[in-house]
Parts: C-alpha cells; sequence; structure tokens
C-alpha cells in the first residue's frame, strides 16, 4: 500500500493463514475483476460467474467449496495478482476501519491484525488510511 508504510505494518502484516478466504459473507466481484480472474486462469469470462461464483443480494461473489474457502483458496491464494479489490485492501475496508468495535472483531480471528496498539493510535492510524482512499 502507498500510505504511511511503517504505521500500517505496526497494524497489520498478513500471516498467509487464509481464515479471511473462509466465510464472512463472501468476496464481491466486479466485471473488471471477472475479466482480468478469467484471463489470468484462462477461462471463458462469459462463463466465469456460472462456474465460480454464488449470489448474494443479487450479486455475484467468488464461490466457496464445501470446506467453507472460496473456492481460489488451496493453502495460497490461487489468483493473488488479480485478486478482487476485497482482497487486496482487506483488512482495510471502510465497513471495518469506520468502527473501532468491528475492526477489533476482525482482530479476534485475523492473526495479522495487530490488536496491541493503543485505541487512540490505531484511529489516528485508521482515519489516515480511509481519508487517503476518499482521495482515489
Ligand atoms: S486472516 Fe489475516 S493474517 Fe490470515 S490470511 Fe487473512 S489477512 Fe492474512
Ligand atoms: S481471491 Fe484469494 S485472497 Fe480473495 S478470498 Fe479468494 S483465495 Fe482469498
Amino acid at each position: 500500500m502507498t500510505y504511511d508504510t511503517l504505521r500500517l505494518s505496526e497494524v497489520f502484516q498478513c500471516k498467509k493463514c487464509g481464515n479471511c478466504c473462509k466465510g464472512f459473507g463472501g468476496t464481491f466481484i466486479t466485471a473488471e475483476d471477472i475479466e482480468a480472474i478469467s484471463n489470468y486462469i484462462k477461462a471463458d469470462p462469459r462463463n466465469f460467474v456460472t462456474d465460480y461464483c454464488q449470489m448474494s443480494k443479487g450479486k455475484p461473489i467468488l464461490g466457496q467449496g464445501k470446506n467453507g474457502y472460496c473456492l481460489f483458496w488451496n493453502g495460497l491464494c490461487l489468483i493473488h495478482p488479480v485478486k478482487p479489490r476485497m482482497c487486496r485492501e482487506w483488512p482495510f475496508i471502510k465497513a471495518v476501519m469506520v468502527d473501532i468495535d468491528n475492526w477489533s472483531e476482525m482482530a479476534s480471528c485475523c492473526p495479522g491484525i495487530n490488536n496491541g496498539i493503543p485505541v487512540s493510535r490505531l484511529k489516528e492510524c485508521l482515519g489516515k488510511v480511509m481519508s487517503k482512499q476518499s482521495d482515489r
């Protein structure tokens, strides 16, 4: 990420455990994601939603296997270079950052989140990330 790297790495460093690739209400994808992932896995984008997605509230999300994990998780993300924005930005998602209780709840299942940071410092850091995101 292009924010304050030192601070962000204090707050979060992915441990590649895959917890966030399981459940969590699904990973929404855009038409651009469909194009990029299809190209990457050499699939026909016209069939991508049928073959690799489930619907949630009328929108496609990446499908999950019987084990509850994303279809593209196999010990690591098989589509890492083209994974959807939601996955690229996790856990710096506005809905998570905007409420410190949400952030703490996520920290309880994401071992990459440092939950030892004082709330005031954490709020300052997350506020900075959100303001950078809204500039885009
Ligand atoms: S749950 Fe957290 S530490 Fe584990 S893979 Fe996801 S982001 Fe990384
Ligand atoms: S696309 Fe990759 S990072 Fe995103 S949920 Fe699936 S396996 Fe995890």
